[in-house]
């Protein structure tokens, strides 16, 4: 078995991203990290037909492959990307990994799911850039903050209330 160095977001960004250009492209990252990306296959015989995305870790000499489901509204893909990013980066590299849409619910406390998650947010709107857009260029609004970092107004409110500029 290959085993992926654990990195966190922030080290993912600094070592594949150009710092602080924006919106940030997690399937540029992936690609750069050495990561295929698929188009996931709709019409794969498998059980778990309602999959958006997938993990494939990294064997026999093969790169690790990321599967999303370019149908879906952008924002969702680039979340999923992220996501499966999440699940490289953080050493989840044992077996196959698909994800159906409620592995992407706040909700969702599988451990693993959620430091995805989390992973796919800090990746997607670092705390860094939302403190100088928020506090240096007075960028408030949740949905220029949203359209901004092209993520969901929903995704946006999370990361805004983990940072504590807004209540939950
Ligand atoms: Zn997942």
């Amino acid at each position: 078995m290959m085993t992926v160095t654990t990195m966190t977001p922030e080290q993912v960004l600094s070592a594949y991203w150009e710092r602080g250009k924006l919106p940030i492209d997690p399937e540029v990252i992936a690609k750069k990290a050495g990561l295929r990306v698929k188009n996931m296959d709709p019409f794969r015989p498998d059980e778990d037909q309602n999959a958006i995305g997938a993990y494939c870790p990294p064997e026999n000499g093969n790169p690790a492959i990321i599967e999303v489901d370019k149908d879906e509204p952008l924002n969702r893909v680039r979340f999923t990307l992220a996501h499966e990013l999440g699940h490289h980066f953080l050493g989840h590299n044992e077996k196959l990994h698909r994800d159906t849409k409620k592995q992407f619910n706040i909700y969702n406390f599988d451990p693993r799911e959620s430091a995805a998650n989390n992973f796919a947010a800090k990746l997607l709107m670092p705390a860094q850039y939302v403190k100088v857009l928020i506090e240096n260029k007075k960028i408030t609004n949740l949905k220029d903050l949203a359209k901004i970092f092209n993520v969901s107004e929903v995704a946006m409110k999370i990361r805004l209330e983990k940072l504590n500029y807004i209540k939950s």
